[in-house]
């Protein structure tokens, strides 16, 4: 089974990437590490893990074009495309504003920087939240081929969206055209699946490369504000989201995480949600039974805007880094934590390490000092990576429950057992 050989590859990822990195804390050693390092994990590791990732990653743009057309042009009418962004985006929206209360709930309780005299001298550049009209305007093409090379996404699925809607509406020609394009649907998500095949040793790659290079030793005073990111991350994929589900569907919460696991293993060892975009497409079509009009929708955009798990690192980040240099937030800038650290996790991309970039929007917003991020930048890969798999997560469920609403999710298959 799939998920119990990526299991072993990502097992034995950490054993090897591990031994590296501790082989380097023994002073006889220390050399065999570096000559490790280089060879093997900036070397071997490097060019497997890239390679699968960028597999991958090649097919996201075309299957997005190709799957979300066809969607479409399956949809019964134009309102229904309405009924099923409007839920979409509302509840994007709500899971993420409630992931970012959740977690500075937690960190104002647990206090995670309280107490910690950690300096930053790093310096990083502010950004500022981009002017609202330019984010509108940039959501359509100019030229879809110049979107689609730079990826970015929103205009691409609006240039999708009128695509099937004037295949819907060109008759004969039409009709021709979504024949041909769900053939090519179905082709390329052979191509998923034969990449699919190689990921046990992409995930082995990608793990022994992280858990070789990542300074652990940075880890130690920062022990209480990873397990508390952590913590709040797993609480909101196991507890919110489930409970969540079973409220707005009454599906069955256990059936969608043991069937979405290959999907957040996945997540977590690319740490990209673009890269996971076909694995999720598959498994939400295939084993979940989500129509594509619905899937093909919203597992792109929520790749693009939905970032849950980001926005929890990012809610306790901020928390964290006002108590280390010793600052109060007041109500009013807590509030404002939410909205910006919401608008944020829209705008983050859904490509390694981003959402700690977009962190500096926030801190910027609330008067904290940007070179905070410095003090938590040595755990970030092992945070993207969680906060990665939970942002899948709100993908999934989001979707599942969009689909059932409009009746398109096909229940039998969301039952079935068989291989998850
Ligand atoms: N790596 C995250 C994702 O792809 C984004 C981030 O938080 O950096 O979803």
């Amino acid at each position: 089974r799939l998920t119990i050989r990526i299991f072993v590859g990502m097992g034995l990822g950490v054993l090897l990437g591990g031994s590296i990195n501790l082989l380097g804390l023994l002073p006889a050693t220390e050399s065999l590490s570096a000559w490790l390092v280089d060879y093997g994990a900036n070397g071997i590791l490097y060019i497997m893990g890239q390679a699968f990732v960028r597999l991958l990653q090649v097919i996201v743009i075309p299957l997005v074009v190709v799957s979300l057309t066809c969607g479409t042009a399956s949809l019964d009418s134009i309102r229904q495309l309405g009924r099923i962004g409007a839920k979409t985006l509302g509840l994007y929206l709500l899971t993420t504003a409630g992931a970012i209360t959740l977690a500075l709930l937690a960190a104002l309780i647990f206090k995670p920087g309280q107490g910690l005299s950690l300096s930053s001298d790093a310096s990083f550049d502010t950004r500022d939240a981009p002017p609202l009209v330019d984010v509108l305007v940039n959501l359509f093409p100019r030229n879809i081929f110049e979107s689609m090379s730079s990826g970015d996404m929103l205009p691409v699925i609006i240039f999708s969206i009128l695509l099937g809607l004037g295949m819907t509406m060109a008759g004969e020609p039409g009709k021709r055209m979504l024949s041909f394009f769900q053939d090519l649907d179905a082709i390329i998500m052979k191509v998923v699946g034969i990449v699919m095949s190689l990921a046990p040793y992409g995930v082995f790659a990608l793990i022994a490369r992280t858990f070789a290079t990542e300074g652990f030793g940075a880890f130690l005073p920062l022990l209480k504000f990873l397990l508390l990111v952590l913590a709040v991350l797993a609480t909101h994929a196991f507890l919110v989201y489930p409970s969540l589900l079973k409220l707005l569907s009454g599906l069955s919460p256990r059936t969608l995480l043991r069937k979405i696991r290959d999907v957040q293993l996945f997540a977590f060892s690319t740490a990209s949600s673009n890269a996971t975009i076909p694995l999720s497409l598959g498994v939400l079509e295939r084993k979940l039974g989500v129509k594509n009009a619905v899937a093909s929708f919203t597992v792109p955009l929520g790749a693009t805007i939905n970032m849950d798990g980001t926005a929890i690192m990012q809610g306790v980040a901020t928390i964290f880094i006002a108590q280390v240099y010793g600052i109060d937030l007041d109500t009013s800038q807590l509030l404002m934590v939410v909205l910006i650290a919401t608008l944020a996790s829209i705008g983050t991309a859904g490509v390694p390490g981003v959402g700690l970039i977009m962190l500096s929007m926030v801190l910027t917003q609330v008067g904290l000092p940007v070179a905070g991020i410095g003090l938590i930048i040595g755990v970030d890969r092992i945070l993207d990576m969680a906060r990665t798999a939970v942002n899948v997560t709100g993908d999934c469920v989001v979707t599942c429950i969009v689909a059932n609403s409009e009746k398109q999710l096909d229940t039998e298959v969301y039952k079935q057992s068989g291989p998850a």
